[in-house]
């Protein structure tokens, strides 16, 4: 289905997951693995589940192979991220003529940041609004966006990242998957925002189900995700035990995914960092 019949206000709430092309040792076996944790999440026929793309096509091939499995073998609705940056223009035809030549219907049409370890860099893109108007140039897939709602960390303000949500509503995103976050308040605050600005697509919040107290914090560096003191504080009393810590994890999310679909949020993304049980567990605690 394509991203508008998905998200039409009828299927809500609207399930998502999240997958990444593995990378470090063993490819292989981390593979493996993650094609078993697949099909563990398939079982709960979501309504898609999205691959992420490394920025500059660095994992290009491990991305396409995982898409592969997912609509080819398992017949899971698909939509790969794609990012512009450091790409060609040619490049970027051709790897979505193949994209859509799989049969998929949707993408989350992205900018990505520089890779530091690339030797070639093409300037053909700056943003993922020109991107967007590019593909429309020769593409039929609906696109789908990111959002932030406690803001880019290179934006000058949110007012300015909203500004750009708005653009790439007005170029027929369909649909905006956020960043995640931790504060729920600061998507309520963000999503009034937008519906101020006059931006009418659903604004899917993005949640990660915590599995370790070493991660959180390595995700809250990286992204600049806000977290409270309270939050940390949750999560570092079960830090010596991953069992614990994975509980503690799906108990937060489904408290956070339950307030969020009552505010009226049409569906959830799970960030699933390659592994089924918590996003799945969270998910039956809030359908049950
Ligand atoms: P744009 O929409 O072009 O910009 C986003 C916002 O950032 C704009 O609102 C603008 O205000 C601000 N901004 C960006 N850059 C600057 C700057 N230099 N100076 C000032 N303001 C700036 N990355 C990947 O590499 N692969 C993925 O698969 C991937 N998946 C993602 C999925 C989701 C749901 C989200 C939320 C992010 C994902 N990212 C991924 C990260 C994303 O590529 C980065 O956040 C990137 O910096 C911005 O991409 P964009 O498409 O939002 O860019």
């Amino acid at each position: 289905m394509r991203l508008s019949e998905i998200y039409n206000g009828k299927n809500a709430p609207v399930f998502s997951f999240e997958v990444f092309p593995p990378k470090g040792e063993n490819p292989d076996k981390k593979m493996e693995n993650l094609f078993c944790e697949l099909k563990t999440l398939a079982e709960q026929k979501p309504a898609l589940i999205s691959v992420t793309y490394g920025a500059g096509g660095s994992n290009r091939d491990t991305s396409l192979e995982i898409i592969k499995e997912l609509n080819n073998r398992l017949k899971q609705p698909v939509m790969p991220h794609f990012t512009c940056v450091c790409s060609s223009r040619e490049y970027i035809k051709k790897y979505i003529e193949e994209i859509e030549s799989l049969g998929i219907l949707n993408i989350l049409a992205l900018r990505g940041d520089e890779p530091q370890d690339i030797d070639v860099c093409y300037r053909d893109f700056k943003s993922a609004l020109e991107l967007i108007e590019y593909l429309k140039n020769f593409s039929e897939l609906e696109f789908s966006v990111a959002a932030y709602p406690e803001k880019h960390p290179k934006a000058q303000s949110l007012e300015d990242d909203i500004d750009v949500l708005k653009k790439k509503c007005d170029l027929g995103a369909k649909v905006a998957f956020t960043q995640l976050f931790f504060k729920n308040e600061n998507y309520y605050k963000f999503f009034d925002k937008c519906i101020k600005k006059g931006i009418d697509i659903p604004i899917i919040p993005g949640v990660l189900p915590v599995a370790s107290f070493s991660q959180l914090s390595r995700i809250v560096e990286l992204s600049g995700t806000q977290i409270e003191t309270k939050t940390v504080e949750y999560f570092e009393k079960y830090k010596d035990s991953k069992e614990d810590t994975i509980k503690a994890g799906i108990d937060f999310a489904s408290g956070q995914c339950q307030k969020l679909l009552e505010f009226g949020a049409e569906g959830i993304h799970f960030y699933t960092l390659n592994k089924a049980l918590s996003s799945c567990e969270v998910i039956k605690n809030i359908t049950s």
